[in-house]
């Protein structure tokens, strides 16, 4: 498939995540938030879901936690612009609670559909709940390293980090996230 075919292919997958009744969340949110980002980036990230203002927007990553990790990328050296950015789970859960298990069952087969079609060499989780798709073990033991990971055929760089909003709980992993993305960009450069 070229990139344009694989573009369209994107935009009507999008449009289904938008209309999609598939899952309970759909009964709550005010919109799915699919994601954003060109179709050849090289990394992709993943967040955990959608909160107030992404649910509102129908943006990633916009709300206070977005505002947080604009900030690291830009220091780290990152264009957002060129970075992929969705999340695990494409509604908002009821006041902002963990994705339950079946949630990011029903919500998989949109992610591995835009992983497919991205094809992104690295891929960046942001938290537990999206690196523990791909990755057991806790998160303070496998952040900032890279795994080589095999998914669905496709060979990829996993490099789990904290989520953005952690921050807000303890600010001692400011830090941590600052220095995962500084070596992020070095290993992709
Ligand atoms: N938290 C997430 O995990 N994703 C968003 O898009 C916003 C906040």
């Amino acid at each position: 498939m070229d990139k344009i075919e694989r573009q369209r292919e994107l935009d009507r997958l999008h449009h289904e995540i938008r209309t999609t009744k598939r899952c309970p969340l759909c009964a709550d949110r005010t919109q799915a938030v699919p994601g954003e980002g060109p179709i050849d980036a090289r990394l992709f990230m993943i967040g955990e879901a959608p909160g107030e203002e992404e649910d509102k927007t129908g943006r990633p990553f916009v709300g206070r936690a977005g505002m947080f990790l604009n900030s690291v990328l830009s220091e780290a050296g990152f264009d957002r612009e060129k970075i992929f950015i969705t999340n695990a789970v494409k509604c908002r859960p009821p006041k902002n609670r963990k994705p339950k298990a079946s949630e990011l069952l029903a919500c998989r087969p949109f992610l591995d559909r835009q992983l497919e079609l991205v094809q992104p060499e690295w891929i960046c989780t942001l938290g537990a709940v999206s690196t523990n798709l791909f990755l057991e073990g806790s998160l303070t033991k496998v952040h900032g390293n890279v795994y080589p990971i095999e998914y669905q055929g496709r060979k990829y760089q996993l490099f789990p980090t904290f989520h953005p909003a952690a921050v807000f709980r303890v600010s001692a992993l400011k830090e941590e996230i600052r220095k995962d993305f500084k070596k992020l960009k070095e290993l992709m450069s």
